[in-house]
């Protein structure tokens, strides 16, 4: 279907569906349409009404604004949130006083350059309070483009919001562009919305590509997870020839704090070598399968390396906050539970893991 029936169906819509009593569209003013949009980034309508009310009563004009203390206006933001807004806000009046003797510019670039104006508020400016062709795209106008055209990927990406633009901007009709702009922005409000969309009242329903693959909530895609990073070492269970194992407690901060754990080394490092050195003779070295430990933060890859000593360590501890404990003892003990799993098969009855060469 061509954009102008997507344009010509949604004005349809509008006109019987259209919200047309929002206190900003009585009367419709540049600044009271530049307010508005501010105050609406990031927050529901309901939420705006009040405020934008009390704005307007204390703030009648860009100049009002633009030569209050911005304390003031400050303060008439408290709750609304996001208060870099309010300071560009009054940054931005101040401008238009300055650079256009009080009066908004109608092009949308010249907006873009004001503070606190970004491409897509510019449009709404331009488009709702001077009627020009100047297409929008908030978070509303992303969601119905993108299960429209059925266009995959996160909108933060620029491949994916370019392909947004250019819809938007192609559906963007030359005349009625102020009703065009509310009736998207109302749709993405009303009927395509983020989880339950009602699709069956919806004028461009025909068309909808998401619609047809059943799939709306799979668009727009959402922000890619930043992978964990992974963290690998060798965790020795080492072992004297009656059992006793060796365990170090962890300090207080950091991950498993305070718990017991097994001493770790550097997977550049030789296992071996390292027990033969700080341990005395060795018997003989295996390695365990490896697991997976995930934190908040990262993922942990452990590496086990069972090695049992030719020599007999005493019970007693050699380091503060270290230990050789028998198995029994050292189950009773504040355990990681990675790390209890790996002493529970050295139980006699567990199987032998493989060699490793070393
Ligand atoms: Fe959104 Fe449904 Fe309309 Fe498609 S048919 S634009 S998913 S409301």
């Amino acid at each position: 279907m061509s954009s102008t029936r997507f344009n010509t169906r949604l004005l349809h819509w509008f006109d019987q569906h259209g919200r047309k009593d929002l206190p900003w569209q009585h009367p419709i003013t540049p600044y009271r349409v530049w307010v508005s949009e501010i105050m609406l980034q990031q927050t529901q309508v309901d939420t705006v009404i009040p405020y934008f009310e009390r704005f307007m009563k204390r703030f009648p004009s860009v100049d009002a604004l633009a030569g209050a203390p911005l304390d003031e206006v400050l303060h008439l933001w408290t709750g609304l949130g996001y208060y870099a807004r309010a300071r560009n806000l009054h940054k931005c009046a101040q401008a238009v006083v300055a650079q256009f003797g009080g009066e908004f510019p109608a092009e949308a670039d010249t907006l873009a350059q004001l503070p606190g104006i970004g491409r897509s508020t510019a449009a709404a400016i331009a488009s709702i309070a001077f009627n020009q062709p100047s297409a929008i795209l908030d978070g509303n106008v992303k969601r119905v483009l993108a299960r429209h055209g059925a266009i995959a990927g996160w909108p933060g990406r620029t491949e994916v919001a370019e392909r947004l633009w250019r819809q938007a901007e192609d559906y963007m009709p030359l005349e009625r562009c102020r009703d065009y702009t509310q009736a998207i922005m109302d749709l993405g409000a009303t009927l395509c919305t983020r989880s339950k969309p009602r699709c069956k009242d919806c004028p461009v329903q025909a068309d909808c590509q998401a619609f047809a693959e059943g799939n709306p909530a799979a668009y727009p895609g959402s922000k890619p997870k930043k992978p964990k990073p992974v963290r690998q070492a060798y965790l020795l269970i080492l072992q004297t020839p009656e059992g006793k194992v060796f365990l170090q407690q962890r300090p207080e901060s950091g991950i498993w704090g305070g718990l017991w754990s097994l001493p770790e080394l550097d997977v550049a490092k030789d296992p071996k070598a390292h027990a033969q050195q700080h341990y005395g003779p060795v018997d003989s070295v295996q390695s365990w399968t490896s697991l997976r430990h995930s934190f908040s933060h990262y993922h942990f890859d452990i590496h086990p390396v069972h090695i049992v000593l030719a020599q007999t360590h005493s019970g007693v501890r050699e380091q503060p906050q270290a230990a050789w404990l028998d198995l029994r003892e050292s189950m009773k003990i504040g355990l990681a539970a990675p790390i209890k799993a790996l002493l529970a098969r050295l139980q006699p009855a567990h199987p032998q893991q493989q060699m490793l060469a070393l």
